[in-house]
């Protein structure tokens, strides 16, 4: 499985729907800076669920939205898709081609599609749980983060080696099952 493309309409500095493709192997965006690179790594950690305005460098909801610049009015609304290509079936879906989107309004209205059906952000994050491509998998690296690792604690340690062993899902499956037998 692979990044395929990333499109990208009225999300932070990209006011203008953009496509950008990506080949098997690596890939590099290269650009001056404030040119939007690091925009488009907080597209693809929104579009997998992040829920942290923090972590996608905002200081509000609404952040990720255009706000507008020299000549341009703000943007009433921020839409990414992914295309993984799952031929390989990694995922565990029939399809060889996944479009997950998010899209958000400025009331806060907020929306999840997979392959263009609504979807909610659950069914995102347990179709990528255990695959490391969550938002939380190590699929995505960022500043310091490698320092923060060497420095967490055991516990904190521990989640990252489950996530990549694998067994995320049936803790988080342990746990509902808990919950309900507390109802
Ligand atoms: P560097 O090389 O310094 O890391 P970069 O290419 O990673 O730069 P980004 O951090 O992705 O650059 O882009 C920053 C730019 O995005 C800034 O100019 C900022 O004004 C713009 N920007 C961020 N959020 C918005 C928004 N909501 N609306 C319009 N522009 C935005
Ligand atoms: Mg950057």
């Amino acid at each position: 499985m692979y990044l395929k493309r990333v499109e990208l309409q009225g999300f932070k500095s990209f006011a203008d729907r953009i496509e950008i493709e990506f080949q098997p192997g690596i890939n590099a965006i290269v650009g001056p800076n404030g040119s939007g690179k690091s925009n488009i790594t907080d597209a693809i950690r929104w579009v997998l669920g992040e829920q942290s305005i923090k972590t996608l460098r905002g200081s509000k909801l609404e952040d990720v939205i255009f706000a507008g610049s020299h000549g341009r009015k703000p943007m009433g609304m921020a839409e990414v898709s992914i295309i993984l290509d799952n031929s390989d079936h990694l995922l565990p879906l029939e399809y060889s081609e996944i479009c997950i989107t998010r899209r958000v309004f400025r009331s806060g209205e907020s929306e999840f599609y997979l392959n263009k059906v609504p979807c909610r952000l659950r069914d995102i994050q347990e179709l990528f749980m255990d695959t490391g491509i969550g938002k939380d998998g190590y699929s995505i690296i960022s500043q310091g983060q490698v320092d923060e690792f060497l420095i967490s604690r055991p516990e904190e340690r521990r989640m990252i080696f489950e996530e990549t062993a694998g067994i995320m899902k049936h803790r988080a499956r342990k746990r509902e099952a808990e919950k309900k037998l507390e109802e």
